[in-house]
């Protein structure tokens, strides 16, 4: 009989009771330390007060008028990522995959304001995730993902990651966007290589195109800057974040500088639940705590601490592990042994990773992670190295 819960997912059978920081409970009586952060969202771990007290206020004034009203939460919430971004409008979803969709029809829409339709094509890379929409797995293109669902999304054109030539061949008359993940998450934390978002850009000026950065997984304060690509000194046209954007709550945003959002004039999108009160309330306490003075360099300096250890890590366990990848707290440990028994076995000792493709191990711990708590997760690390070894 199939379970009440579609089951469109392969749980591991264990549930929590409550959070705490970095720690969560199970309901089998033991005590977790959590560095998979519910895939990347959770950037304050769990129950943080500031969050919490938020929630708690904004639902007891109010939840939700729907976007026929002015939204003054939502309108804060534009103005300081506009503030602190590239951008000069934003617009809000619930997901990371309705960000990512309202990237590609404003990439559309832009040329046919500039009577151009048909430029309509966006150029995608091998590996690339940006969610399970049929738009989304059209643009990521991968087997696992498409398979039964046909016909996709025509309109992408999909090019190996990192490589400058094929993007360049592959733009033709019809194209109308770039479309990357400065780092891929899901497939094993791929760093784009030095100078590919900067070529990408070149490109796109040249050719009269837009460039969609996907910072879903990557953003939110994650490698130790708000935003990934500021790294490669770079920025795109339009952008979509999510995941720890709510840090818990759910929030979606797709960024965009006022010429590349020419086309999104009333009536062209919407969303019933984007971007309400209760929402956007969450996701400003996310930032109070984010762009407080010195967070962001303690991000950049926890992860490098982290890494350290995982190098040493590695180096003492080459049967165990390969390499280590990733920037900031985005990190991935390449194994040598399968991932899954690494994953289980950490489990079992108490420390939560996520699973990613490539037989890479992700430690995405909370942002706000103790140096003692990353003492912690080595530790349990070197068990799991001795115990499968
Ligand atoms: C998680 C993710 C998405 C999809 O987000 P959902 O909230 O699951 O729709 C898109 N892009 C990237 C890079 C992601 O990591």
């Amino acid at each position: 009989m199939i379970s009440v819960s579609m089951p469109t997912y392969a749980r591991i059978d264990l549930a929590f009771e409550r959070g705490e920081g970095a720690y969560l409970y199970g309901e089998d009586g033991k005590k977790y330390l959590d560095f998979g952060s519910g895939i990347a969202v959770t950037a304050f771990g769990h129950a943080n007060d500031h969050i919490t007290e938020t929630i708690q206020k904004q639902a007891a004034a109010l939840c939700h008028v729907s976007n026929l009203y002015r939204i003054p939460e939502q309108e804060r919430l534009a103005e300081r990522l506009v503030l602190s971004t590239f951008a000069d409008t934003v617009f809000f979803g619930n997901s990371g995959g309705e960000a990512l969709e309202c990237g590609i029809k404003l990439i559309r829409k832009f040329h046919y304001h500039l009577g151009m339709p048909e430029r309509h094509r966006i150029i995608t890379f091998g590996g690339a995730f940006h969610g399970r929409t049929i738009a989304a797995i059209s643009a990521g293109n991968q087997a696992k993902h498409i398979e039964g669902f046909a016909p996709l999304l025509e309109g992408f054109d999909q090019v190996p990651f990192g490589d400058v030539d094929a993007v360049r061949a592959a733009v033709g008359p019809e194209t109308a966007g770039i479309l990357v993940e400065p780092i891929q998450g899901e497939t094993g934390i791929n760093v784009a290589p030095e100078g590919f978002l900067q070529s990408l850009r070149e490109i796109a000026d040249e050719r009269g195109i837009l460039l969609f950065f996907d910072e879903v997984q990557c953003g939110m304060g994650r490698t130790g800057r708000l935003f990934a690509h500021e790294w490669d000194d770079v920025i795109p046209d339009v952008m979509a974040s999510a995941k720890a954007l709510g840090a818990g709550f759910p929030i979606s945003a797709c960024l965009s500088t006022e010429r590349a959002a020419a086309g999104m004039i009333a009536g062209t999108h919407g969303s019933t639940f984007g971007g309400n009160p209760l929402a956007c309330s969450v996701a400003n306490s996310v930032l109070d705590l984010m762009l407080a003075p010195g967070f962001l360099q303690q991000v950049e300096s926890r992860g490098t601490l982290l890494r350290e250890r995982l190098e040493t890590l590695v180096v003492e366990n080459s049967a165990v592990f390969e390499s280590v990848r990733g920037r900031g707290l985005m990190l991935g440990l390449k194994c040598v042994l399968p991932n899954t028994e690494v994953i289980d076995v950490a489990r079992g000792e108490g420390l939560l990773v996520v699973i990613a493709a490539d037989n890479v191990v992700r430690l995405l711990p909370p942002l706000n992670v103790e140096e003692g708590q990353i003492d912690e997760a080595i530790a349990v690390l070197c068990r799991v190295c001795s115990q499968v070894s």
